[in-house]
């Protein structure tokens, strides 16, 4: 029996090369290994700590909550997709989530430069979109707006949960 949902290859995040997959395998090579070390070991302690420290806080822990989403969302099977952007969508229009809102209307990661591969699961923009990126293309189908629109309470909500149940049969 063959896994159907286990990747062949695996794109380094460093450097964007893609190896044959393996799962305790991240990097391609020791050299990518140990320059994601150095940066990670960059980023808790940067050069200017003194006076960026909460902001650098601040935005290390908005670019972890949008890799979590991004895992979650792909890790979900494709047809539970749907209900998963539904309920995160609701979540940050509702107020209940004002951090997955920030994250969703964050420019960094709706309108992300993919040469930044560290802002794509497993480093592969080609194969994966952000967040922000899967939460617009979701409201862009079934709102008919942005996201920005959806979540900041600026588009009506469609009609009826029916939508929803019809696309997810198509
Ligand atoms: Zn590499």
């Amino acid at each position: 029996m063959t896994p159907t949902n286990t990747p062949t290859s695996a794109c380094c995040p460093v450097c964007g090369t893609q190896f044959p997959y393996r799962s305790n395998k991240v990097y391609c090579s020791a050299g990518c290994r140990d320059l994601a070390k150095k940066r990670k070991a960059r980023a808790k302690t940067p050069a200017n700590a003194a006076n960026s420290t909460e902001r650098h806080r601040v935005q290390l822990e908005k670019f972890d909550l949008a890799s979590r989403l991004a895992e979650s969302l792909y890790t979900t099977p494709p047809a539970r997709r749907l209900g998963f952007m539904q309920e995160l969508i609701r979540g940050a229009r509702e107020g209940e989530a004002p951090k997955v809102r920030e994250v969703l209307t964050c420019p960094v990661f709706l309108f992300p430069d993919r040469d930044r591969t560290a802002l794509f699961i497993r480093g592969c923009p080609d194969a994966y979109k952000t967040i922000a990126e899967a939460a617009n293309a979701y409201c862009r189908t079934f709102w008919g707006a942005s996201v920005i629109d959806v979540v900041k309470g600026l588009t009506p909500e469609p009609e009826t949960g029916e939508v929803f149940e019809m696309s997810l049969a198509a």
